[in-house]
């Protein structure tokens, strides 16, 4: 087929070949002979790709061409397939063991065609080499995963961002600003679903003493020990809040004063003094609580929280160690 011949039919040939040389697939024809294939027919890209002229290729068998034993076991098994299924088949092809550091991806369509010669058997064969695009794709899927990577990264980033932004640093309990956020939200809506919100403010008894004592560090392993004790003993529901140096302010949605008061007195009886271990040192720390209650004693933020402040003050002149609820004045 790659010289041109004369009459009609051979034109007919002589410019279908040259249009196969145009094209930059591979085009390939193989007859199978026995267990084994010849090549009858490759255009000039395939003859190009393999360093051969057509002329030099044509007509030799295929396990000469390949001399690489794993290649050809692929490529001929691939032709075995399509013989045996009868139809078109479309495989992905690799030409490793052809030429070394230069694995090319092609894509393959392969068609059995029965010859004009008797029980002749053919395969013919067009493949595109897609190294390109699937390296491209290969690229577009990493720079995917390592954005993927990145905005998962960012997210957790914002996420800690945005945690430390309601967090105190040192205890880690919610933050004034948080607490205030959270306290207006739920007033609100305990006012139109009617529900009690109790706050409980409580201070450390004597803490300058003890930082003047024995160390601001001290102190404040002291406050942590404190922080994670309270919100032991607190609801899911329930906001802890470090309010200011050593004082805690507590949201208790829900629970009425009554209630609020047998909860913080059955947390005094296991906290209050509460003992704490450091190393060469035994701490008794006690505490002053006042409680105050939405919308008995206020309904707006600063009202029930002046309110328990309040509380809290005449626990302190009272004498400390104690839980005073809020007094409206008669
Ligand atoms: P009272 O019984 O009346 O509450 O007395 P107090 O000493 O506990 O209260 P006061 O308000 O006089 O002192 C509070 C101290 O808390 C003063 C301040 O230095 C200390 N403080 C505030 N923030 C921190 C902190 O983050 N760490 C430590 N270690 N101390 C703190
Ligand atoms: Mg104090
Ligand atoms: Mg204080």
């Amino acid at each position: 087929m790659t010289s041109p011949q004369n009459g009609p039919e051979s034109l007919d040939r002589h410019l279908l070949t040259g249009m196969m040389d145009i094209m930059t697939d591979h085009v390939f024809i193989l007859r199978r002979e026995g267990p084994r294939y010849r090549l009858v027919y490759c255009n000039q890209a395939m003859a190009n790709f393999m360093r051969q002229r057509p002329a030099d290729l044509c007509g030799r068998r295929l396990d000469e061409i390949v001399p690489d034993p794993k290649l050809y076991q692929r490529i001929a098994g691939n032709y075995d397939r399509v013989l045996e299924a009868g139809h078109i088949l479309r495989f992905e092809e690799t030409t490793e063991g052809f030429e070394a550091n230069q694995v090319r991806i092609f894509d393959t369509c392969l068609s059995p065609m029965p010859g004009t010669d008797g029980d002749a058997l053919y395969i013919c064969g067009i493949s595109r080499d897609t190294t390109a695009r699937r390296e491209a794709e290969l690229a577009l899927q990493q720079a995917n995963e390592t954005l993927e990577t990145q905005l998962a990264e960012n997210q957790e980033l914002h996420r800690q961002l945005e945690e430390e932004a309601i967090r105190d640093p040192l205890t880690n309990l919610f933050n004034r600003r948080y607490f205030l956020e959270s306290l207006t939200r739920e007033l609100s809506r305990a006012h139109r679903e009617t529900y009690p919100v109790t706050l409980m403010m409580l201070d450390i008894d004597h803490f300058k003493e003890l930082n003047d004592s024995h160390g601001h560090s001290v102190g404040d392993q002291v406050l942590v020990e404190v922080s994670q004790r309270l919100c032991a003993g607190m609801r899911k529901e329930d906001v802890v809040c470090r309010w200011g140096g050593e004082e805690f302010l507590i949201m208790m949605p829900g629970l009425s004063l009554a209630d609020a008061h047998v909860r913080i007195m059955s947390w005094r009886r296991d906290h209050s003094p509460m003992a704490v271990q450091l190393p060469g040192l035994s701490l008794a720390i006690s505490f002053s609580s006042g409680l105050a209650t939405a919308p008995h004693h206020g309904t707006t933020t600063d009202d029930v929280i002046n309110a328990t402040d309040k509380a809290l003050y005449e626990a302190k002149t009272n004498g400390r160690n104690q839980v005073r609820l809020y007094r409206q004045p008669a």
